[in-house]
């Protein structure tokens, strides 16, 4: 097979796994710079040219579309999806999972588990916003931040005022979150290919911080689930409609609750935490799946 990576960067990680593993199972891989990648629209015969080259014979497509780009990598995934091509992660799941308001209104309908939430856009409901949510301490979150930017944690009911009051002055769409205190700074990535957990970490934060990303310091080790945490992890993934996820959980009094739903995850943590080879399930995952036009959404809302 002749497999796409859309990525920025060979250098990365995620990227080298990737392409290590489609070679080592007797693929073909190229590495796209997303941004390159450049659109022909045209009656019947939609086309994705690079280079001055239209692309051809790509049998998938494994999108590893950072968040500053959402909005033109999604272009060019799409396109890849009108000419047929299979992508590992549809772009309709794809933006689903990068606005945080979304993804809960999408799995709050389905009875995932979740942290209480609220969005507003006028002031006058920011008393009731916050207590909705249970009062200070909460969260106050940035709908398309990633890594951790974006997430504060607001100790007093005043604190939440001003936060509040300062995303509002910047134009920012945000939401308000209960806090899940006993999570005690934890979180456990669960990552998902094809239904399946595949691997999970615990994530903890480091002292003094609520949020375990690692990119903040946090630090991974391999961690075993539940029964419960597995098929939580699994939904939330189906429900998006995403083949391979990173879905972070938290740990809390009232059972497993789904933060975020990642549909991009890093290798790096995860294969380096738990051993697990993620990279050659990926492209097993394609082998078995890579048809022509074999997606649920045709790239369609
Ligand atoms: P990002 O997408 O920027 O990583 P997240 O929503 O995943 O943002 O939050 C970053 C981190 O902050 C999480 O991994 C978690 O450790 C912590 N966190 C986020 N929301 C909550 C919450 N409601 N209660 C407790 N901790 C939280």
């Amino acid at each position: 097979m002749k497999i796409a990576i859309l990525s920025r960067n060979t250098k990365l990680y995620s990227t080298r796994r990737l392409v290590e593993a489609a070679k080592l199972r007797g693929h073909e891989a190229v590495v796209l710079d997303t941004l390159k990648c450049y659109i022909e629209v045209t009656t019947m015969r939609p086309g994705v040219k690079y280079k001055g080259e239209r692309i051809i014979d790509v049998d998938a497509v494994i999108p590893r579309i950072g968040a500053s780009i959402t909005m033109y990598g999604m272009a060019v995934l799409r396109q890849f999806e009108m000419m047929g091509v299979f992508p590992l992660n549809e772009s309709v799941a794809i933006g689903r999972s990068r606005d945080k308001l979304r993804s809960s209104q999408l799995l709050s309908r389905k009875g995932v588990g979740l942290p209480i939430t609220g969005f507003a856009h006028d002031v006058s409901n920011t008393e009731d916003l916050i207590d909705m949510v249970g009062g200070a301490p909460l969260v106050v979150k940035l709908l398309e931040g990633t890594q951790g930017k974006g997430v504060v944690l607001a100790e007093t009911q005043k604190a939440a005022e001003s936060v509040i009051d300062a995303f509002r002055g910047l134009k920012a769409d945000f939401l308000v979150q209960e806090f899940i205190k006993e999570a005690g700074g934890a979180d456990i990535r669960c990552f998902v290919v094809d239904d399946k957990v595949v691997a999970a970490m615990k994530r903890q934060a480091k002292d003094g911080e609520f949020r375990s990303n690692l990119h903040r310091g946090g630090v991974a080790t391999v961690v075993k689930i539940t029964p419960e945490e597995r098929s939580t992890a699994v939904r939330a993934a189906r429900i998006m409609g995403l083949n391979v996820a990173g879905v972070d959980l938290l740990r809390s009094n009232h059972g497993a609750v789904v933060m975020e739903v990642n549909s991009s995850p890093g290798l790096e943590g995860i294969e380096q935490a738990t051993g697990k080879d993620v990279a050659s399930l990926i492209i097993e995952f394609i082998e078995k799946n890579a048809k022509p036009h074999h997606t649920r959404t045709r790239g369609k809302g």
